[in-house]
């Protein structure tokens, strides 16, 4: 087993994956940079600051129905009032309100001066300009109040939060047409392999596509960083050497996949301890232990494995994390579950496993898991058959048919808080 002696301590056992998950989110510190960028262009960009209202939401006090707008203690004594006009959305009603007087309103209508609740026109009978209510009100019925959802002056939206639908209206319901967001980090990523060809030509015999890096492409677009595809290199060193260096003159944060492991021709982790600094390099979960999280001048370094469920594995459950500190997210944990799971699995104690699975809910309302075949790490079809993955813990030496199991599903992994 090769040592790694530039790391701060020597490495000869793979660490426990909360251990280097904690140490990589220590490492990493937002890229610097903001940009100011117009709303609609702003979907699923990080909250460079904390927004306070500008105005109070909702900004005056409106009705939440179709109906009437009075007082409510007048309709104790005297249920008949006179309508003495109409509020619409948009088109207040000028005049205060006297004894004995409503006014028709609808939703979403300024309550007029004077009212203080609004009955359903469901409770009410309307004769010519008369109207009888049939059931008692109290005040703020059917009324959405001056500031009730928030105060201006109060804190909207925490920096650090992903920009989604939710967010967008909040920041439009105050009247802002701009919005103070982080940069995208730039993230390079390539390929090493010297048996991988691009998917353009077609396979001599001992070749394979080069499907990995389709594969990162789509995780970086869909995290949301700007990505610069560098490619394939050889296993060669020179090589290997110079495409990362290059990369990491151009971007924060600098992803490889293959070539990680301890093979001969796996040159990953000895390119990175002379031209950078590697912080850990073997992680207990598997699919997934060769993972190298270092530093090559000042941009982040993640060498994944190339079996490509590896691959993916690693991408979701380490890199994915970090990458998002490094876009400057506040980031929410995965989402687990427990199921009960409907076959038996496979597993040697002594790493974190993450094995593919199809969840569902049977036809007794039981969350159940199913465990696929084809578990190897090699294997994609596992992943696009499944839609979780189980988590076996370290010590699991394998799961029964009616255990209960963790679930992670494809779409609970770590995210930025937002909508
Ligand atoms: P490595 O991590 O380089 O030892 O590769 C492990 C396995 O993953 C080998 O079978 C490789 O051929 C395969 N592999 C490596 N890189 C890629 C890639 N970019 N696309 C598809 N498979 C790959
Ligand atoms: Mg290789």
């Amino acid at each position: 087993m090769r040592e790694c002696d530039c790391c701060s301590e020597k490495q000869s056992q793979p660490l426990a994956l909360d251990e280097v998950l904690n140490r990589m989110l220590n490492a990493i510190s937002p890229a610097a940079g903001i940009e100011q960028i117009p709303l609609k262009q702003a979907l699923g960009r990080i909250l460079a600051e904390t927004v306070y209202a500008s105005t109070d939401l909702p900004p005056f006090s409106s009705s939440a129905m179709d109906g009437y707008a009075l007082r409510a203690d007048e309709i104790q004594e005297t249920p008949v009032l006179r309508v003495v006009g109409t509020a619409w959305a948009g088109q207040p009603h000028s005049a205060p309100i006297s004894a004995g007087e409503c006014v028709r309103i609808f939703t979403g209508a300024a309550l007029p001066e004077g009212a203080d609740a609004v009955i359903m026109q469901e409770h009410a009978h309307r004769d010519g300009d008369r109207i009888r209510v049939t059931e008692k009100t109290k005040p703020g019925e059917c009324i959405r109040s001056r500031g009730e959802e928030i105060k201006s002056g109060d804190r909207l939206l925490d920096e650090g939060q992903r920009l989604g639908p939710a967010e967008l209206g909040l920041l439009a319901s105050i009247g802002s047409p701009s919005v103070s967001v982080r940069r995208k980090p730039r993230v390079a990523f390539f390929s090493t392999g010297d048996e991988l060809r691009p998917i353009t030509e077609p396979l001599a015999f001992g070749e394979i596509h080069d499907s990995n890096r389709y594969v990162l492409d789509a995780l970086l677009a869909g995290l949301g960083v700007e990505t610069i595809d560098m490619g394939v290199t050889g296993d060669n060193k020179e090589e290997i050497q110079r495409v990362l260096l290059e990369a990491s003159n151009q971007a924060d944060a600098v992803i490889t996949s293959g070539g990680a492991s301890v093979g001969d021709a796996d040159f990953i982790t000895e390119v990175v301890k002379e031209i950078g600094h590697i912080d850990f390099w073997k992680v207990a979960i598997k699919p997934g232990k060769p993972f190298v999280f270092g530093r090559i001048n000042s941009s982040f370094f993640f060498g994944l494995p190339g079996n490509p469920v590896s691959m993916m594995v690693t991408f979701q459950q380490l890199a994915r994390p970090a990458l998002l500190r490094l876009m400057g997210a506040s980031i929410v944990e995965p989402l687990r579950l427990r199921a009960v799971c409907t076959n038996r699995l496979h597993k040697q104690p002594g790493r974190l496993e993450f094995q593919r699975g199809i969840y569902r809910r049977d036809p007794n309302g039981i969350f159940t898991v199913t465990g696929l075949g084809g578990q190897s790490a090699s294997q994609m079809t596992s992943m696009s058959s499944a839609n979780c993955f189980i988590v076996l813990p370290v010590e699991n030496a394998g799961i029964e048919a009616g255990q209960t199991v963790d679930v992670e599903p494809f779409h609970g992994f770590h995210q930025a808080i937002g909508s």
